[in-house]
């Protein structure tokens, strides 16, 4: 549901964080150098960066310029050894969502994203409403009066995703990038994802009498609440 980018330049906690996070469900990309980030940033659009300002080739915090210049869109987190206030401060002030000092568990690493996530979208808690429905991020589910609607993986990314962002346009491009981590032409040109909905709308209909899952014509769909 989530596309994240992991700037890291210790491998072996870079690829500890991308396991994990991995396994719950987000879609993830290293960077082991500020450059390589820098370019990743600049192509892609990320819903989160993991970003470690102690790097060798790059200023951490002139990266952290650069991606909030480019893409206001991605939320940032800090991941730093440095305990300097000072760099706590001059992180948050340029922008920054949020600061996590090494070392850190995981745990602590999921629950931070998903606080983060909750404030870009104005949510209280881990779980949306809409018309009965509740979607549960931290768990990966949707239910309608406690009743879970049997999602496939594919099928519980997209429709969170759209949930996430109801009342506004996603469009296809969008959806490929977030839920596939990459704009392949053949998922974006192809019907591919609105199959995907297709049936996420047949799933919801057992449950929900209308349908608030709305294609634009030549744009995406939109999640009317
Ligand atoms: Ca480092």
């Amino acid at each position: 549901m989530m596309h994240l980018l992991i700037v890291e330049d210790e491998r072996i906690l870079s690829g500890e964080i991308r396991r994990f996070l991995e396994k719950e469900g987000f879609v993830c990309d290293e960077a082991h150098t500020g450059r390589i980030a820098s370019d990743k940033i600049f192509s892609n659009e990320y819903d989160m960066i993991l970003l470690d300002l102690g790097l060798p080739d790059y200023e951490g915090l002139d990266l952290l310029r650069e991606s909030i210049r480019n893409k206001g869109t991605a939320s940032v987190i800090i991941l730093s050894a440095r305990t300097a206030i000072e760099d706590k401060i001059k992180g948050l002030d340029l922008g920054a969502d949020d600061y996590l000092s090494k070392p850190f568990s995981m745990i602590e690493l999921k629950s931070r994203i998903l606080a983060v996530t909750r404030r870009k979208h104005g949510l209280k808690g881990n779980i949306i409403h809409a018309h009965g429905l509740e979607v549960d991020l931290d768990k990966r589910k949707a239910f309608f009066n406690e009743h879970e609607i049997q999602l496939t993986k594919k099928e519980y990314d997209i429709f969170s995703f759209l949930i996430l962002n109801k009342n506004k346009v996603t469009t296809r491009l969008q959806i490929s990038e977030h839920i596939w981590g990459d704009i392949f032409e053949e998922n974006y040109n192809s019907n591919y994802i609105d199959v995907h909905v297709k049936n996420i709308r047949k799933k919801l209909s057992e449950f929900l009498e209308g349908d608030f899952l709305e294609t634009v014509r030549g744009i995406g769909f939109r999640f009317n609440e």
